[in-house]
């Protein structure tokens, strides 16, 4: 490895990313904050993925499913032009090529999976713009289960056609009326119902956040990402580690499962935020959601709302082990402005023929701005997981060019 940044070198190389200690903790985050029959239910999902993750028949139905229906492995492509332009060799991760358009996929074809071996017949789930409720849809779909999707009234008006695609794949669409009528009223809405459907319904949540099990078990469902990704950057890199993984942070979860591939190994981590949504730089200690992790909140320690043009990074918070991570110093979380991403997408669309997703275009916005400023030195190689593609974010990128 080739002397790089004055990081702080000592970090833990294994252990990092395994199990959360008891009670799902990643060191002071984690934990299940939820009321009592929630807390119930949790035992369960965590038992029963607990049961599954070390079944071979499970592990085989789910890669089996990744490879027939999601389209798995997804390439690892070597962005040339634009790499000779930064002056680093620059891999992208193609999460943009699963069906459905992004790495939600992995999390809920394992979701759905786990739930119809749990017996239960219906999926709840919470969505922001929809791309979580639409590849919640499109998994119940095809395991024949039932969907209700939880949505802010706001976003519903506002992603009308995602709404629509999710009622086409069968699935049931909930306006959220509280709140601020966006992702964290539709995520306490969705916790509310469930608390009233355990017996038959499994809620399916959309990334590493939440009461355990799921920020481990999502990112456990997210490691094929990383997984796939170490094996084709042994094949393909001159160096076989990449010196960077790099990847957008919402609530992490495309992050995590990269971040997972290569945890034992020195790539340095780097999680890219929104300016307007970064949970990881500028949030306190808080609980929501059933979690202990960084939030964004206002001086009487109320969370606030998040910003940002990418719906997915729209979320005030990170998961719990990205917290761990950022205090162990082992990833590098960086924040990222809207006009930086919208600039990395079109320079992306220019040089690779790729249209990234707002929410992987962040990502690639802080390599480039890495790669001039001297923050990567040049040649390193940069493993970039591209979460996804940029069909859903056309319109707002037509307002603004
Ligand atoms: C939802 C989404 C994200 C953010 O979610 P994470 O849990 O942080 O991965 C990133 N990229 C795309 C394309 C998304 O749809």
């Amino acid at each position: 490895m080739r002397d790089v940044l004055p990081w702080r070198e000592q970090v833990p190389l294994d252990g990092t990313m395994g199990e959360p200690r008891a009670r799902g903790r990643f060191g002071e985050y984690g934990g299940r904050y939820a009321p009592e029959s929630l807390v119930e239910a949790c035992r369960e999902v965590e038992e029963a993925f607990r049961e599954a993750w070390v079944d071979p028949g499970f592990r085989g139905a789910l890669a089996r499913l990744l490879a027939v229906h999601a389209g798995r492995p997804t390439p690892l492509t070597p962005a040339r032009r634009l790499s000779e332009a930064l002056g680093v060799q620059l891999y992208l991760k193609r999460e943009d090529l699963t069906h459905t358009g992004s790495h939600k996929i992995n999390n809920v074809l394992g979701q759905a999976l786990l739930a119809a071996r749990m017996g239960r017949r219906r999926l709840i789930a919470e969505t922001g713009a929809g791309q979580h409720g639409v590849a919640t849809a499109t998994a119940a779909a095809l395991l024949g289960l039932e969907a209700t999707v939880f949505m802010g009234e706001r976003d519903v008006e506002r992603q009308a056609l995602n709404v629509f695609r999710m009622r086409m794949l069968g699935a049931e669409v909930v306006p959220v009326t509280t709140g601020s009528r966006t992702l964290k009223d539709a995520t306490s809405e969705a916790m509310r119902h469930w608390v009233g459907a355990t017996g038959d319904s499994h809620y399916c949540l959309g990334s590493v956040v939440g009461p355990d099990p799921y920020p481990w078990m999502v990112r456990e469902f997210q490691r094929v990402i990383g997984d796939e990704a170490r094996g084709q950057c042994a094949a393909e890199l001159r160096t076989g580690v990449p010196d960077y993984a790099v990847a957008c942070v919402g609530g992490g979860s495309n992050a995590a499962g990269t971040f997972a591939g290569f945890a034992d190994t020195p790539a340095r981590l780097v999680g890219v935020e929104a300016e307007g949504g970064a949970g990881a730089t500028r949030g306190r200690l808080g609980v929501m959601h059933g979690c202990r992790s960084l939030f964004l909140q206002d001086d009487d320690g109320q969370i606030t709302q998040a910003h940002s043009i990418a719906a997915g990074l729209d979320y005030p918070g990170v998961g719990p082990e990205h917290a761990h991570l950022r205090d162990l110093g082992r990833a590098r979380y960086v924040t990222v402005t809207d006009d930086e991403a919208v600039g990395a997408a079109v320079r992306l669309a220019r040089t690779e023929g790729i249209v990234p997703a707002l929410e992987s275009a962040h990502a690639l916005a802080w390599v480039i701005r890495a790669a001039g400023g001297g923050d990567l030195p040049a040649g390193s190689t940069v493993l970039m997981t591209l979460s996804g593609r940029g069909d859903k974010d056309v319109s707002t990128m037509k307002e603004l060019l």
